[in-house]
């Protein structure tokens, strides 16, 4: 199999909370050895990519910040920049709202004297009423890019439990508005078309791996490349097995990766 870029999901796919996956750390020495570029991508816009890259480091995986780490916020700034984009209108925490500082000038109150050319909505943990109403009150004024880092209902914490997560927030200004966001993660094939150009590499030297069928087997099969699904994490095989999109490969876990890459 002639891969040169593997785009990895994390929890669930690398680690599972806080244990890494049995044999994952010998399929990144491989992938290494054989000069086999790997990235982890999340959908995930509340955490700094620093707080993946300390985790995946301290399971001993060779990586680097710069190289290795992207999200949806990465993929919403080349988005935006691409359309051209001066001005934003962002709900989200504040790790979301200083990245998005370094390119674009952001307001998070609604301005009337502010003109603003697109609204993002990220998971929040920092949400308060006025910036909901902000977003809701500049896309009824003009047909704006809604965009969304993710789309997730809610997200997973300790013991069973879930809080609410970005697409109740997108969900409660579409109830508004009547205008849906655009997601810049995963299934939406931006990421692959973003991570191919990233790594000058074509589209069938690129292997997606992930444990959730909607978002990490989908956002390949939307993108027309490759894809493994393994059973580490949220998927069993009867699920798989279901699915609408069947992803090419299947294994139990990634420590079967460098067999399956040898062929
Ligand atoms: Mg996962």
């Amino acid at each position: 199999m002639n891969k040169k870029l593997v785009i990895f999901d994390m929890d669930g796919t690398v680690y599972l909370g806080k244990n890494l996956i049995d044999g994952s750390k010998e399929t990144f020495d491989y992938l290494d050895k054989h000069h086999i570029e790997y990235v982890f991508f999340t959908n995930n816009s509340s955490h700094d990519l620093e707080f993946y890259e300390k985790k995946i480091k301290n399971f001993g995986i060779k990586c680097s910040l710069e190289h290795n780490f992207y999200s949806s916020t990465e993929v919403t700034i080349s988005y935006l920049k691409d359309l051209g984009v001066k001005t934003i209108y962002c709900v989200g925490n504040k790790c979301l709202k200083d990245k998005l500082a370094k390119h674009f000038k952001y307001i998070d109150r609604y301005d009337e004297n502010v003109d603003v050319e697109a609204v993002v909505c990220g998971f929040s943990t920092e949400l308060v009423y006025d910036e909901l109403k902000g977003a809701c009150l500049y896309l009824q004024k003009k047909d704006l890019p809604f965009i969304a880092t993710n789309l997730d209902w809610r997200c997973p914490i300790e013991d069973g439990l879930y809080i609410p997560d970005c697409g109740g927030m997108c969900e409660w200004i579409y109830r508004c508005t009547g205008k849906k966001a655009t997601v810049m993660g995963k299934p939406n094939p931006v990421v692959i078309d973003y991570l191919a150009k990233r790594f000058n590499v074509k589209k069938d030297e690129i292997l997606v791996v992930g444990d959730r069928l909607y978002t990490d087997i989908l956002v390949g099969a939307n993108a027309n490349v490759d894809t493994l699904c393994v059973l580490s994490g949220e998927s069993s095989l009867e699920d798989v097995k279901k699915y609408e999109h069947q992803p090419t490969y299947l294994l139990d876990s990634i420590k079967e990766l460098p067999s399956l890459l040898e062929k």
